[in-house]
């Protein structure tokens, strides 16, 4: 446990009850000497991704929210909550995109830090499956049976929906299901992106945990609170050539989220200019 650890032997609570001790429960322990307390929260409540509650707010105040309903409920100072949202690439409309985040709130301080990232590696993916359509490819694409996945009556929005399918029997019984609710028999399948049900997606919440938890360890040269660490990134680097400003990253920005101190740094990997295939000018 490293004796700097401004949360050694603290109890922090998690919000969650998808099971996501699993991947954040080591990094606070070995990084921070901290343990995590689960709040089984009705987190479903502040929208799920089955369809069934509307979402309510996006992501990041969902994820707020549940941080902060397990600090009422658990009565402890320091809080944990993750949260997600999936969809079409912004940019790239046929490419699937997550965004992982996770939310630690310290009621003592105070501060409240967020760490993101956003992930390619998702099996993130819906299909319409025709009354003698074999399901076959999609389910090898998106991972069953070791992701799970949902099913319904393809024209009752409504559901019923058909959960915690992680076997080809379980999958079998839900189709059968499905196709006798519906009109057409037709059904609807889209991958479970609860955490429990996706080892992508619980691989994705652990290096945010890494991530958190390094950030956690590293004291403000300002004020020493925790949470130093990367706020804003900028573009600009230099061509090595012509000196044009070029799209690749140029300055990290480190900020404090309790004094609001601001330092930019340099690359961390050393790198001062852009190669020029990378310069609008050299190679336009
Ligand atoms: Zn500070
Ligand atoms: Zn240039």
């Amino acid at each position: 446990m490293p004796l700097a650890s401004p949360y050694a032997g603290q109890r922090l609570c998690l919000a969650t009850h998808h099971g996501k001790q699993r991947a954040l429960a080591r990094p606070f322990a070995l990084g921070l000497g901290a343990t995590l307390e689960v709040c089984d929260c009705d987190t479903d409540s502040l929208g799920t991704f089955s369809g069934e509650v509307q979402r309510l707010d996006d992501a990041l105040s969902t994820c707020r929210s549940k941080a902060r309903m397990g600090l009422e409920r658990s009565g402890l100072r320091f809080g944990l909550a993750s949260e997600a949202s999936f969809g079409p690439h912004p940019a790239v409309p046929l490419l699937a995109v997550g965004q992982e985040l996770l939310v630690f709130v310290d009621l003592d301080r105070p501060l409240t830090l967020l760490e993101q990232r956003l992930d390619w590696r998702t099996n993130y993916s819906q299909t319409r499956l025709g009354p003698e359509q074999d399901p076959s490819a999609w389910l090898k694409q998106v991972g069953f049976p070791s992701h799970g996945v949902i099913a319904r009556p393809l024209n009752q929005p409504e559901g019923p929906y058909f959960k915690d399918l992680t076997h080809p029997g379980a999958l079998q019984d839900a189709l059968d299901a499905c196709r006798g609710l519906d009109s057409r028999r037709e059904v609807w399948l889209e991958t479970d992106m609860r955490a429990h049900c996706n080892p992508t997606r619980m691989r994705s919440i652990r290096r945010l945990g890494v991530a958190l938890v390094r950030r956690l360890g590293s004291p403000c040269p300002g004020c020493g609170a925790p949470g130093w660490g990367v706020v804003d990134r900028q573009a600009g680097l230099p061509c090595r050539c012509c000196g044009t400003a070029t799209d690749l990253l140029a300055v990290e920005v480190w900020g404090c989220p309790c004094c609001h101190l601001q330092l930019p740094r340099a690359r961390r990997d050393g790198v001062e200019a852009a190669d020029p295939q990378h310069c609008p000018w050299c190679n336009p």
